[in-house]
């Protein structure tokens, strides 16, 4: 175990300089891998980060070395304040980007440039219209493929999010794989997680194997490029030759990143997760405003942070539905 200074090592020596920040809880859509059916348990608001302690909590990590925020939920966007949030931490000398579900986002391209916004991943796991309906609860779909073409004109560099699963969206691997040929984007497409009310099974996830057997089955073997992996970087990347756009695999349950892993995540009501997975959380809302340093408490959560998944080092751990429930749902951690 490496002993250091900073607080943004922890105990396999991994530093940490990449914060994602959840703004919210709430989505105005209802993604079923995503938020249980039966809604959550919101956090009274006043137990929520004011936009002044995201911003006081954000400066403490970017002066400890974090390089790089992402701002998720819930949607980011539909939260009232989000544009002083973005002026606020648009002042940090950091790479500030955001996840959205992009329903509204034809609203805030203004905004999101201004303050240097210039990475945005959006959620689309299906290009049928009734399937999206039918995932999302909610008939957005033109409102948000329209967006995304949106966003491309507008120059943002765009990641299009697809969690895949058996029987629903399995059978449109190809299909986003050839919207790269005339669309600068970057298809991720995104293993299924286990998370507290998501029915999550193993039969109904896609894995990083099965979806290279269908791109090696429907393209030449030539064609396929294995593009160079970003330091850090969460997936395995490829391009289809002559395509403008690309693809990639997050494969976080049949082949886990976390030897390289750089993140942390602060969730809406203030609770620092050194892990996706974990189901361990440090609450630094409440020793902010109980006026303490918030530096031992985060320092304390990044030592404790486990060498793979949470603890759930294992798939037989990772099956097990005990441990899901121990973790919040998705929409409460922020992806
Ligand atoms: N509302 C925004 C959106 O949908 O992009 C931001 C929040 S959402 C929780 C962030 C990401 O988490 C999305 O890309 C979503 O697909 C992903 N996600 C949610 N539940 C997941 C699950 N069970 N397995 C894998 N990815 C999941
Ligand atoms: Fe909302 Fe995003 Fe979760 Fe879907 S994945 S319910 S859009 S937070």
């Amino acid at each position: 175990m490496t002993k250091t200074n900073s607080i943004l090592q922890d105990s396999f020596g991994r530093d940490h300089a990449y914060l994602r920040i959840s703004l919210i809880e709430k989505c105005n859509l209802r993604c079923s891998y995503c938020m249980p059916e039966e809604g959550i348990q919101l956090s009274p608001k006043s137990h929520l980060m004011t936009c002044n302690e995201i911003y006081t909590i954000a400066k403490t990590f970017v002066d400890n070395g974090v390089t790089k925020i992402r701002l998720t939920g819930g949607e980011p966007l539909i939260r009232k304040d989000i544009p002083e949030i973005l002026q606020k931490l648009a002042t940090l000398n950091v790479e500030l980007s955001i996840t959205s579900n992009a329903v509204i986002i034809d609203r805030f391209i203004d905004i999101l440039k201004a303050n240097g916004v210039k990475k945005i991943n959006v959620s689309l796991d299906t290009l049928d219209r009734d399937k999206f309906k039918q995932i999302t609860r909610r008939d957005q779909f033109t409102k948000v493929y329209n967006n995304i073409l949106l966003l491309i004109k507008e120059g943002f560099i765009v990641k299009v999010n697809a969690v895949l699963m058996n029987d629903f969206n399995e059978n449109e691997i190809i299909d986003f794989i050839n919207l790269t040929k005339d669309l600068p984007v970057s298809i991720r497409f995104i293993e299924f997680m286990p998370f507290d009310g998501n029915k999550w099974n193993m039969s109904k996830m896609v894995s990083y194997k099965q979806v290279m057997n269908l791109v090696n089955a429907n393209f030449n073997k030539n064609e396929i490029l294995r593009l160079q992996d970003a330091p850090n970087d969460t997936s395995k990347n490829y391009k289809i030759k002559g395509y403008k756009g690309s693809f990639a695999i997050i494969s976080s349950v049949t082949n886990p990143f976390c030897d390289s892993c750089n993140r942390l995540r602060l969730t809406a009501n203030g609770q620092l997760k050194n892990c996706l997975f974990s189901s361990t959380e440090s609450d630094l809302l409440t020793t902010l405003r109980e006026g303490n340093p918030i530096e031992p408490v985060i320092k304390k959560a990044v030592e404790a942070k486990f060498k793979i998944r949470g603890g759930m080092n294992t798939l037989k751990k990772l099956q097990e539905p005990k441990l899901h429930s121990q973790n919040r749902s998705m929409i409460t951690i922020g992806g």
